[in-house]
Protein backbone atom coordinates (compact mmCIF):
# COMPACT_ATOMS: atom_id res chain seq x y z
CA UNK A 1 0.00 0.00 0.00
CA UNK A 2 1.17 3.59 -0.72
CA UNK A 3 1.19 6.38 1.46
CA UNK A 4 -0.77 9.40 0.67
CA UNK A 5 1.37 12.16 0.94
CA UNK A 6 2.29 14.36 -1.67
CA UNK A 7 5.04 13.68 -3.72
CA UNK A 8 7.04 17.17 -4.14
CA UNK A 9 9.94 16.70 -6.59
CA UNK A 10 13.28 17.90 -4.48
CA UNK A 11 14.86 20.49 -6.48
CA UNK A 12 17.37 23.17 -5.82
CA UNK A 13 15.30 25.84 -7.14
CA UNK A 14 13.07 25.21 -4.47
CA UNK A 15 15.94 25.72 -1.91
CA UNK A 16 16.55 29.82 -3.28
CA UNK A 17 12.23 29.61 -3.28
CA UNK A 18 12.53 29.13 0.60
CA UNK A 19 15.61 31.32 1.22
CA UNK A 20 13.85 34.50 -0.96
CA UNK A 21 10.16 34.06 0.72
CA UNK A 22 11.40 33.25 4.19
CA UNK A 23 14.50 34.73 4.43
CA UNK A 24 14.66 37.64 2.12
CA UNK A 25 16.72 40.28 4.02
CA UNK A 26 19.70 37.71 5.11
CA UNK A 27 22.71 38.88 4.04
CA UNK A 28 24.90 37.25 0.92
CA UNK A 29 29.08 39.04 1.79
CA UNK A 30 31.48 38.43 -0.90
CA UNK A 31 34.81 39.31 -1.05
CA UNK A 32 35.49 40.39 -4.73
CA UNK A 33 38.37 40.49 -7.20
CA UNK A 34 39.69 43.45 -6.46
CA UNK A 35 39.92 42.78 -2.75
CA UNK A 36 36.44 45.07 -2.26
CA UNK A 37 33.17 43.96 -0.37
CA UNK A 38 29.66 43.09 -2.06
CA UNK A 39 26.74 42.72 0.01
CA UNK A 40 22.58 41.67 -1.15
CA UNK A 41 20.75 39.86 0.74
CA UNK A 42 18.81 36.54 -0.45
CA UNK A 43 15.47 38.65 -2.28
CA UNK A 44 18.53 39.98 -4.55
CA UNK A 45 19.91 36.52 -5.14
CA UNK A 46 16.52 35.53 -6.39
CA UNK A 47 15.96 38.31 -8.94
CA UNK A 48 19.52 38.50 -10.52
CA UNK A 49 19.35 34.49 -10.78
CA UNK A 50 15.86 35.13 -12.13
CA UNK A 51 17.67 37.16 -14.79
CA UNK A 52 20.20 34.62 -15.33
CA UNK A 53 17.77 31.89 -16.12
CA UNK A 54 15.90 34.68 -18.52
CA UNK A 55 19.03 34.90 -20.17
CA UNK A 56 20.28 31.39 -20.26
CA UNK A 57 17.01 29.69 -21.69
CA UNK A 58 17.17 32.99 -24.68
CA UNK A 59 20.73 31.73 -25.26
CA UNK A 60 19.41 28.30 -25.93
CA UNK A 61 20.54 26.70 -23.14
CA UNK A 62 18.15 23.53 -22.39
CA UNK A 63 17.19 20.61 -19.90
CA UNK A 64 20.09 18.65 -19.66
CA UNK A 65 22.78 21.03 -21.32
CA UNK A 66 25.83 21.70 -19.67
CA UNK A 67 27.14 24.75 -18.92
CA UNK A 68 30.78 25.19 -16.80
CA UNK A 69 31.76 27.65 -14.77
CA UNK A 70 35.62 28.59 -13.84
CA UNK A 71 35.13 31.19 -10.71
CA UNK A 72 36.41 31.34 -7.47
CA UNK A 73 33.34 31.25 -4.44
CA UNK A 74 31.63 34.49 -5.09
CA UNK A 75 27.62 36.01 -5.29
CA UNK A 76 28.17 35.59 -9.30
CA UNK A 77 28.92 32.11 -8.95
CA UNK A 78 26.32 31.56 -6.23
CA UNK A 79 23.68 32.94 -9.07
CA UNK A 80 25.56 30.44 -11.83
CA UNK A 81 24.72 27.39 -9.59
CA UNK A 82 20.88 28.09 -8.94
CA UNK A 83 20.38 29.33 -11.88
CA UNK A 84 22.17 27.08 -14.44
CA UNK A 85 20.82 23.89 -11.88
CA UNK A 86 17.00 25.73 -11.59
CA UNK A 87 16.24 26.11 -15.46
CA UNK A 88 17.47 21.89 -15.39
CA UNK A 89 20.65 22.77 -17.46
CA UNK A 90 23.76 20.74 -15.50
CA UNK A 91 26.36 23.07 -13.55
CA UNK A 92 29.50 21.96 -14.06
CA UNK A 93 31.97 23.19 -12.18
CA UNK A 94 35.83 23.29 -13.22
CA UNK A 95 38.82 23.04 -10.85
CA UNK A 96 40.92 25.76 -12.46
CA UNK A 97 43.29 24.33 -10.52
CA UNK A 98 43.70 21.17 -12.57
CA UNK A 99 46.43 21.07 -15.34
CA UNK A 100 45.59 22.89 -18.55
CA UNK A 101 45.26 19.41 -20.13
CA UNK A 102 43.33 18.36 -17.77
CA UNK A 103 40.76 21.46 -17.92
CA UNK A 104 40.63 20.58 -21.64
CA UNK A 105 39.83 17.18 -20.86
CA UNK A 106 36.94 17.76 -18.60
CA UNK A 107 35.06 20.60 -21.10
CA UNK A 108 35.46 18.76 -23.74
CA UNK A 109 33.99 15.04 -22.05
CA UNK A 110 31.66 17.14 -20.40
CA UNK A 111 30.75 19.47 -23.68
CA UNK A 112 30.17 22.70 -21.92
CA UNK A 113 27.80 24.82 -23.96
CA UNK A 114 28.78 27.72 -22.59
CA UNK A 115 31.34 28.78 -19.72
CA UNK A 116 31.27 31.36 -17.05
CA UNK A 117 33.85 32.61 -16.44
CA UNK A 118 35.77 35.19 -13.29
CA UNK A 119 38.19 37.33 -15.59
CA UNK A 120 41.53 35.90 -13.71
CA UNK A 121 41.05 32.53 -16.09
CA UNK A 122 40.74 34.90 -18.76
CA UNK A 123 44.61 33.89 -19.89
CA UNK A 124 43.97 30.01 -19.26
CA UNK A 125 40.70 29.91 -21.31
CA UNK A 126 42.16 32.38 -24.15
CA UNK A 127 45.30 29.47 -23.91
CA UNK A 128 42.90 26.81 -24.57
CA UNK A 129 39.70 28.11 -26.65
CA UNK A 130 41.05 26.43 -29.90
CA UNK A 131 40.89 23.11 -28.43
CA UNK A 132 37.17 23.43 -26.59
CA UNK A 133 34.77 23.38 -29.74
CA UNK A 134 31.50 22.88 -27.58
CA UNK A 135 31.43 26.40 -26.24
CA UNK A 136 29.85 28.52 -28.12
CA UNK A 137 30.94 31.64 -25.82
CA UNK A 138 32.29 32.42 -22.75
CA UNK A 139 30.46 34.59 -20.21
CA UNK A 140 33.00 36.71 -18.12
CA UNK A 141 31.80 37.48 -14.62
CA UNK A 142 32.03 41.07 -14.36
CA UNK A 143 30.06 44.51 -15.66
CA UNK A 144 30.69 46.65 -19.09
CA UNK A 145 33.27 49.31 -17.11
CA UNK A 146 35.63 46.06 -16.23
CA UNK A 147 35.21 44.13 -19.63
CA UNK A 148 38.93 43.44 -20.88
CA UNK A 149 40.82 43.08 -23.82
CA UNK A 150 40.71 39.72 -25.08
CA UNK A 151 41.83 37.71 -28.09
CA UNK A 152 38.56 35.23 -27.16
CA UNK A 153 36.23 34.94 -30.19
CA UNK A 154 33.10 35.23 -28.24
CA UNK A 155 32.62 36.66 -25.19
CA UNK A 156 29.58 37.91 -23.28
CA UNK A 157 29.29 40.50 -20.19
CA UNK A 158 27.65 38.87 -17.23
CA UNK A 159 26.21 41.77 -16.41
CA UNK A 160 24.87 43.58 -19.66
CA UNK A 161 23.54 39.50 -20.52
CA UNK A 162 21.21 39.90 -17.31
CA UNK A 163 20.76 43.17 -17.04
CA UNK A 164 18.56 42.81 -20.30
CA UNK A 165 16.51 40.37 -18.26
CA UNK A 166 12.78 40.47 -16.29
CA UNK A 167 13.40 39.01 -12.39
CA UNK A 168 10.53 37.15 -13.43
CA UNK A 169 10.96 33.51 -13.88
CA UNK A 170 8.76 30.33 -13.28
CA UNK A 171 11.49 27.24 -11.95
CA UNK A 172 10.03 24.28 -13.89
CA UNK A 173 9.26 21.65 -12.45
CA UNK A 174 10.96 18.07 -13.02
CA UNK A 175 11.68 15.02 -11.64
CA UNK A 176 14.15 14.99 -9.07
CA UNK A 177 15.99 12.39 -10.29
CA UNK A 178 17.60 15.03 -13.22
CA UNK A 179 21.00 16.23 -13.14
CA UNK A 180 21.71 19.20 -11.37
CA UNK A 181 25.59 19.64 -11.34
CA UNK A 182 28.67 17.70 -12.42
CA UNK A 183 31.95 17.45 -10.88
CA UNK A 184 34.98 16.15 -11.61
CA UNK A 185 37.29 14.10 -9.44
CA UNK A 186 41.18 15.15 -10.01
CA UNK A 187 42.74 11.37 -9.29
CA UNK A 188 46.73 11.59 -9.43
CA UNK A 189 46.23 9.07 -12.54
CA UNK A 190 43.88 8.74 -15.29
CA UNK A 191 41.61 11.24 -16.76
CA UNK A 192 39.56 13.14 -14.31
CA UNK A 193 35.55 11.00 -13.70
CA UNK A 194 32.48 13.04 -13.94
CA UNK A 195 30.13 12.58 -10.72
CA UNK A 196 26.85 14.03 -11.85
CA UNK A 197 24.79 15.00 -8.79
CA UNK A 198 21.04 14.87 -9.04
CA UNK A 199 18.69 17.74 -7.74
CA UNK A 200 17.26 14.91 -5.24
CA UNK A 201 21.00 13.87 -3.66
CA UNK A 202 21.79 17.19 -3.62
CA UNK A 203 19.01 18.55 -1.51
CA UNK A 204 19.07 15.66 0.86
CA UNK A 205 22.61 16.07 0.96
CA UNK A 206 21.94 19.39 2.42
CA UNK A 207 19.53 18.98 4.18
CA UNK A 208 22.17 16.33 6.09
CA UNK A 209 24.69 18.86 6.32
CA UNK A 210 22.86 21.29 7.91
CA UNK A 211 22.02 19.03 11.23
CA UNK A 212 23.59 20.00 14.57
CA UNK A 213 26.01 16.99 14.50
CA UNK A 214 27.42 18.18 10.81
CA UNK A 215 27.51 21.54 10.27
CA UNK A 216 25.13 22.92 12.92
CA UNK A 217 23.72 25.85 10.42
CA UNK A 218 20.93 27.84 12.14
CA UNK A 219 19.23 30.72 10.48
CA UNK A 220 21.47 32.78 13.30
CA UNK A 221 24.58 31.36 11.92
CA UNK A 222 27.11 33.18 9.99
CA UNK A 223 29.40 30.87 7.63
CA UNK A 224 32.22 31.61 5.91
CA UNK A 225 32.22 29.56 2.65
CA UNK A 226 35.97 28.85 2.02
CA UNK A 227 35.67 25.82 0.25
CA UNK A 228 35.87 26.24 -3.19
CA UNK A 229 32.30 25.93 -5.17
CA UNK A 230 34.88 23.68 -7.85
CA UNK A 231 35.75 21.37 -5.07
CA UNK A 232 33.24 19.01 -4.13
CA UNK A 233 30.13 21.28 -4.25
CA UNK A 234 31.61 23.71 -1.75
CA UNK A 235 30.66 20.35 0.88
CA UNK A 236 27.33 21.60 0.11
CA UNK A 237 27.22 24.81 1.84
CA UNK A 238 25.74 27.32 -0.29
CA UNK A 239 22.87 24.99 -0.36
CA UNK A 240 22.63 24.02 3.13
CA UNK A 241 22.95 27.75 4.07
CA UNK A 242 20.27 29.11 2.27
CA UNK A 243 18.32 25.89 3.72
CA UNK A 244 18.64 26.98 6.94
CA UNK A 245 18.77 30.94 6.62
CA UNK A 246 22.07 31.71 7.34
CA UNK A 247 24.53 34.75 6.65
CA UNK A 248 26.86 33.29 3.74
CA UNK A 249 30.18 34.97 3.16
CA UNK A 250 32.41 33.88 0.24
CA UNK A 251 36.38 34.77 0.30
CA UNK A 252 36.91 34.91 -3.42
CA UNK A 253 40.37 33.93 -4.66
CA UNK A 254 41.54 35.45 -1.08
CA UNK A 255 42.03 32.71 0.77
CA UNK A 256 45.44 33.35 2.92
CA UNK A 257 45.26 33.78 7.14
CA UNK A 258 45.44 37.69 6.79
CA UNK A 259 41.93 37.74 4.55
CA UNK A 260 40.33 34.84 6.70
CA UNK A 261 40.99 36.48 9.24
CA UNK A 262 39.54 39.92 8.05
CA UNK A 263 36.44 38.41 7.28
CA UNK A 264 35.68 36.56 10.39
CA UNK A 265 36.25 39.82 12.28
CA UNK A 266 34.39 42.09 10.23
CA UNK A 267 31.58 39.76 9.38
CA UNK A 268 31.18 38.14 12.53
CA UNK A 269 31.66 34.98 11.31
CA UNK A 270 30.70 32.10 13.75
CA UNK A 271 31.05 28.95 11.53
CA UNK A 272 33.43 27.75 8.79
CA UNK A 273 34.74 24.66 7.05
CA UNK A 274 37.76 24.39 5.01
CA UNK A 275 40.88 22.00 4.16
CA UNK A 276 44.00 22.07 6.52
CA UNK A 277 46.34 23.82 4.31
CA UNK A 278 43.75 26.97 4.67
CA UNK A 279 43.85 26.52 8.59
CA UNK A 280 47.58 26.14 8.26
CA UNK A 281 47.74 29.87 7.07
CA UNK A 282 45.49 31.24 9.05
CA UNK A 283 47.11 30.00 12.74
CA UNK A 284 50.09 30.79 11.32
CA UNK A 285 48.98 34.49 10.62
CA UNK A 286 47.05 34.26 14.39
CA UNK A 287 50.18 33.40 15.89
CA UNK A 288 52.79 35.92 14.32
CA UNK A 289 50.16 38.82 14.97
CA UNK A 290 48.81 37.39 18.59
CA UNK A 291 45.49 38.02 17.36
CA UNK A 292 42.66 36.46 18.54
CA UNK A 293 39.43 35.38 16.75
CA UNK A 294 36.28 36.97 18.71
CA UNK A 295 33.11 35.03 17.07
CA UNK A 296 33.94 31.96 16.03
CA UNK A 297 32.48 29.17 17.31
CA UNK A 298 32.92 26.02 15.06
CA UNK A 299 35.58 25.07 12.31
CA UNK A 300 35.17 21.68 10.41
CA UNK A 301 37.70 20.14 8.99
CA UNK A 302 38.22 17.95 6.45
CA UNK A 303 39.28 17.06 3.11
CA UNK A 304 42.67 15.45 4.49
CA UNK A 305 43.59 14.67 7.86
CA UNK A 306 44.68 17.64 10.48
CA UNK A 307 47.37 17.22 13.01
CA UNK A 308 46.49 16.61 16.50
CA UNK A 309 48.32 20.14 16.77
CA UNK A 310 46.20 21.89 14.76
CA UNK A 311 42.48 20.74 16.59
CA UNK A 312 44.47 21.60 19.90
CA UNK A 313 45.18 25.05 18.31
CA UNK A 314 41.97 25.78 17.64
CA UNK A 315 40.62 24.25 21.26
CA UNK A 316 42.60 25.29 23.42
CA UNK A 317 44.43 28.87 22.27
CA UNK A 318 41.27 30.46 20.31
CA UNK A 319 38.66 28.54 22.11
CA UNK A 320 37.13 27.09 18.46
CA UNK A 321 35.43 23.48 18.76
CA UNK A 322 36.42 21.65 15.96
CA UNK A 323 34.49 19.25 13.99
CA UNK A 324 36.88 17.33 11.34
CA UNK A 325 34.85 15.10 8.90
CA UNK A 326 35.63 12.77 6.11
CA UNK A 327 34.16 12.99 2.70
CA UNK A 328 34.90 13.02 -1.42
CA UNK A 329 33.22 14.13 -4.31
CA UNK A 330 32.18 10.83 -5.27
CA UNK A 331 30.11 11.41 -1.88
CA UNK A 332 28.52 15.20 -2.25
CA UNK A 333 30.72 15.06 -0.33
CA UNK A 334 29.62 14.21 3.51
CA UNK A 335 30.46 10.71 4.67
CA UNK A 336 31.66 10.91 8.72
CA UNK A 337 31.91 13.36 10.71
CA UNK A 338 33.39 12.66 14.08
CA UNK A 339 30.86 14.15 16.19
CA UNK A 340 30.36 13.55 20.03
CA UNK A 341 27.67 11.73 22.04
CA UNK A 342 27.25 12.86 25.97
CA UNK A 343 29.24 10.11 27.17
CA UNK A 344 31.83 11.40 24.83
CA UNK A 345 31.73 14.88 26.01
CA UNK A 346 32.74 13.65 29.91
CA UNK A 347 36.40 12.22 28.72
CA UNK A 348 39.32 13.85 29.66
CA UNK A 349 40.21 16.56 26.74
CA UNK A 350 43.32 14.33 25.83
CA UNK A 351 40.79 11.38 24.74
CA UNK A 352 38.68 13.37 23.08
CA UNK A 353 41.52 15.00 21.23
CA UNK A 354 42.50 11.58 20.21
CA UNK A 355 39.13 10.62 19.38
CA UNK A 356 39.04 13.79 17.38
CA UNK A 357 41.65 12.44 15.11
CA UNK A 358 39.30 10.29 13.37
CA UNK A 359 37.21 11.13 10.77
CA UNK A 360 34.25 10.09 12.78
CA UNK A 361 30.93 8.32 12.40
CA UNK A 362 28.97 8.08 9.22
CA UNK A 363 25.99 10.12 9.03
CA UNK A 364 22.43 8.77 8.75
CA UNK A 365 22.69 8.21 4.77
CA UNK A 366 25.97 6.62 4.70
CA UNK A 367 26.91 2.91 5.40
CA UNK A 368 29.96 1.89 6.14
CA UNK A 369 32.22 -1.25 5.58
CA UNK A 370 35.85 -1.84 5.39
CA UNK A 371 37.20 -5.58 3.76
CA UNK A 372 39.97 -7.74 3.01
CA UNK A 373 41.45 -7.53 -0.33
CA UNK A 374 38.69 -10.38 -1.09
CA UNK A 375 35.98 -8.60 -0.16
CA UNK A 376 35.49 -10.09 3.26
CA UNK A 377 33.94 -7.54 5.68
CA UNK A 378 36.52 -6.95 9.12
CA UNK A 379 35.44 -6.49 12.50
CA UNK A 380 35.11 -3.00 13.69
CA UNK A 381 37.87 -3.29 16.63
CA UNK A 382 39.82 0.38 15.90
CA UNK A 383 42.76 -2.33 15.20
CA UNK A 384 42.31 -3.77 11.86
CA UNK A 385 42.83 -1.91 8.18
CA UNK A 386 40.51 -2.06 5.68
CA UNK A 387 39.12 -0.81 2.10
CA UNK A 388 36.59 1.58 2.74
CA UNK A 389 33.67 1.02 1.47
CA UNK A 390 30.59 3.32 1.39
CA UNK A 391 26.67 3.91 0.34
CA UNK A 392 23.76 5.43 0.22
CA UNK A 393 21.47 7.92 -1.65
CA UNK A 394 24.23 10.65 -2.26
CA UNK A 395 26.69 8.79 -3.22
CA UNK A 396 28.14 7.59 -6.58
CA UNK A 397 26.29 5.06 -8.69
CA UNK A 398 28.47 5.83 -11.78
CA UNK A 399 30.20 8.48 -13.66
CA UNK A 400 29.23 10.72 -15.92
CA UNK A 401 29.14 8.95 -19.60
CA UNK A 402 30.58 5.61 -18.23
CA UNK A 403 28.79 2.37 -19.16
CA UNK A 404 30.17 0.44 -16.12
CA UNK A 405 28.81 0.94 -12.39
CA UNK A 406 31.26 2.56 -9.35
CA UNK A 407 30.03 0.18 -7.09
CA UNK A 408 29.68 -3.64 -6.33
CA UNK A 409 26.32 -5.66 -7.33
CA UNK A 410 25.38 -4.67 -3.05
CA UNK A 411 25.55 -1.34 -4.45
CA UNK A 412 29.06 -0.55 -2.61
CA UNK A 413 31.43 2.18 -3.57
CA UNK A 414 35.23 1.40 -2.73
CA UNK A 415 36.67 4.62 -1.86
CA UNK A 416 40.50 4.32 -2.42
CA UNK A 417 40.94 4.56 1.15
CA UNK A 418 41.99 2.45 3.49
CA UNK A 419 40.34 2.76 7.44
CA UNK A 420 40.02 1.36 10.54
CA UNK A 421 36.54 1.29 12.50
CA UNK A 422 35.95 0.90 16.23
CA UNK A 423 33.40 -0.60 18.31
CA UNK A 424 31.55 2.57 18.80
CA UNK A 425 31.47 3.15 14.75
CA UNK A 426 34.30 5.84 14.55
CA UNK A 427 36.08 5.71 11.65
CA UNK A 428 39.96 6.60 11.03
CA UNK A 429 41.49 6.98 7.50
CA UNK A 430 44.84 5.75 7.71
CA UNK A 431 45.83 5.92 3.98
CA UNK A 432 44.70 5.98 0.32
CA UNK A 433 45.21 2.50 -0.67
CA UNK A 434 47.93 3.49 -3.03
CA UNK A 435 50.01 5.07 -0.06
CA UNK A 436 49.87 3.12 3.01
CA UNK A 437 53.47 1.40 3.47
CA UNK A 438 53.14 -2.43 3.01
CA UNK A 439 56.14 -3.57 5.19
CA UNK A 440 56.76 -7.42 6.29
CA UNK A 441 53.11 -7.75 5.20
CA UNK A 442 51.74 -5.79 7.49
CA UNK A 443 50.54 -1.97 6.93
CA UNK A 444 52.41 1.39 7.84
CA UNK A 445 49.98 4.60 8.08
CA UNK A 446 51.67 7.22 6.13
CA UNK A 447 48.77 9.74 7.80
CA UNK A 448 49.46 8.62 11.22
CA UNK A 449 53.23 9.27 10.45
CA UNK A 450 52.70 12.70 8.72
CA UNK A 451 50.79 13.91 11.16
CA UNK A 452 53.06 12.38 14.35
CA UNK A 453 55.86 14.43 12.61
CA UNK A 454 54.35 17.72 12.03
CA UNK A 455 53.50 18.01 15.78
CA UNK A 456 57.08 19.08 15.92
CA UNK A 457 57.90 22.20 16.59
CA UNK A 458 59.85 23.28 13.78
CA UNK A 459 58.04 21.12 11.51
CA UNK A 460 56.21 22.65 8.44
CA UNK A 461 54.93 20.08 6.64
CA UNK A 462 55.51 16.43 6.82
CA UNK A 463 54.81 13.33 3.56
CA UNK A 464 55.84 9.62 4.05
CA UNK A 465 56.47 7.33 1.16
CA UNK A 466 57.29 3.87 1.31
CA UNK A 467 60.37 2.86 -0.56
CA UNK A 468 61.13 -0.64 -1.67
CA UNK A 469 63.41 -2.81 1.27
CA UNK A 470 64.82 -5.92 0.26
CA UNK A 471 63.45 -7.80 3.28
CA UNK A 472 60.30 -5.67 4.27
CA UNK A 473 59.14 -4.70 1.16
CA UNK A 474 58.77 -1.53 2.00
CA UNK A 475 59.92 0.81 4.44
CA UNK A 476 58.81 4.58 5.54
CA UNK A 477 60.88 7.84 4.63
CA UNK A 478 60.00 10.69 6.05
CA UNK A 479 60.16 13.78 4.14
CA UNK A 480 60.27 16.72 5.66
CA UNK A 481 59.91 20.79 4.89
CA UNK A 482 61.62 22.47 7.84
CA UNK A 483 60.05 25.98 9.18
CA UNK A 484 61.30 29.18 8.46
CA UNK A 485 65.02 29.23 9.99
CA UNK A 486 64.55 25.84 11.49
CA UNK A 487 67.44 23.85 11.41
CA UNK A 488 65.97 20.78 12.67
CA UNK A 489 68.38 17.61 12.21
CA UNK A 490 67.19 13.93 11.27
CA UNK A 491 68.56 12.97 14.86
CA UNK A 492 66.25 15.42 16.25
CA UNK A 493 62.64 14.35 14.56
CA UNK A 494 63.23 10.49 14.96
CA UNK A 495 64.19 11.18 18.67
CA UNK A 496 60.70 13.49 18.88
CA UNK A 497 58.67 10.25 17.15
CA UNK A 498 60.31 7.74 19.36
CA UNK A 499 57.39 6.64 21.89
CA UNK A 500 54.33 8.15 19.62
CA UNK A 501 54.21 5.58 17.25
CA UNK A 502 55.10 1.68 17.26
CA UNK A 503 58.49 0.65 16.82
CA UNK A 504 58.31 -0.67 13.66
CA UNK A 505 56.88 1.90 12.31
CA UNK A 506 59.99 4.12 12.81
CA UNK A 507 60.98 5.83 9.65
CA UNK A 508 64.12 4.16 8.25
CA UNK A 509 65.15 7.71 6.89
CA UNK A 510 64.53 11.48 7.04
CA UNK A 511 64.67 13.71 3.59
CA UNK A 512 64.58 17.36 3.61
CA UNK A 513 63.34 19.08 1.01
CA UNK A 514 62.04 22.84 0.45
CA UNK A 515 58.50 21.93 -0.92
CA UNK A 516 55.50 19.54 -0.77
CA UNK A 517 54.09 19.15 -4.25
CA UNK A 518 50.37 19.46 -3.60
CA UNK A 519 46.86 18.34 -5.72
CA UNK A 520 44.77 20.59 -7.65
CA UNK A 521 42.54 20.15 -4.07
CA UNK A 522 45.45 20.58 -1.98
CA UNK A 523 46.28 16.84 -1.28
CA UNK A 524 50.15 15.84 -1.29
CA UNK A 525 51.29 14.85 -4.33
CA UNK A 526 52.62 11.25 -3.50
CA UNK A 527 52.94 10.22 -7.41
CA UNK A 528 55.65 13.06 -7.43
CA UNK A 529 57.62 12.50 -4.50
CA UNK A 530 57.78 8.67 -5.46
CA UNK A 531 59.19 10.37 -8.80
CA UNK A 532 61.28 12.35 -6.19
CA UNK A 533 62.70 9.65 -4.62
CA UNK A 534 62.87 7.47 -7.28
CA UNK A 535 66.71 6.32 -7.01
CA UNK A 536 67.17 6.81 -3.46
CA UNK A 537 68.42 4.10 -1.59
CA UNK A 538 67.51 3.44 2.42
CA UNK A 539 70.87 3.82 4.30
P1 LIG B 1 38.17 14.75 -3.07
O1 LIG B 1 37.26 13.93 -3.89
O2 LIG B 1 39.12 15.57 -3.86
O3 LIG B 1 37.41 15.56 -2.10
O4 LIG B 1 39.09 13.77 -2.23
C1 LIG B 1 38.56 12.78 -1.41
C2 LIG B 1 39.66 12.12 -0.65
O5 LIG B 1 40.25 13.03 0.27
C3 LIG B 1 39.21 10.99 0.23
O6 LIG B 1 39.02 9.79 -0.49
C4 LIG B 1 40.35 10.90 1.23
O7 LIG B 1 41.44 10.21 0.70
C5 LIG B 1 40.73 12.35 1.40
N1 LIG B 1 40.10 12.90 2.61
C6 LIG B 1 38.97 13.61 2.71
N2 LIG B 1 38.72 13.97 3.98
C7 LIG B 1 39.73 13.46 4.72
C8 LIG B 1 40.06 13.47 6.12
N3 LIG B 1 39.31 14.11 7.00
N4 LIG B 1 41.17 12.82 6.49
C9 LIG B 1 41.95 12.18 5.60
N5 LIG B 1 41.70 12.14 4.28
C10 LIG B 1 40.60 12.77 3.85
Amino acid sequence: MLGLMQDTPLLLSGILDYAAQFHGQQEIVSRTLDGGIHRYTFKDCEARTKQLANALTKLGVKKGDRVGTLAWNGYRHLEAWYGISGIGAVCHTINPRLFAEQIVYIINHAEDSYLLVDLTFLPLLEALQDKLPSVKAVILLTDEANMPETSLSNVICYETLIGKEQDEFTWPVFDENEASSLCYTSGTTGNPKGVLYSHRSSVIHSMMAARPDVMNLAADSIILSIVPMFHANAWGIPYAALMSGSKLVFPGMHMDGKNVYELLEKEGITYTAAVPTIWMMLLQYLEETGKKVETLEEVIIGGAAPPKSMIDAFQRKYNVNVVHAWGMTETSPVGTVCYFSAQHKKLPYEERLKLQCKQGRGVYGVELKITDDNNNELPWDGKTFGNLKVRGPWVVERYFKEEESATDEDNWFSTGDVATIDESGFMQITDRSKDVIKSGGEWISSIDLENTAVGHPEVQEAAVIGVYHPKWDERPLLIVVRKAGSQVTKEQILDYLEGKIAKWWMPDDVQFIEEIPHTATGKILKMALRKTFEDYKLP
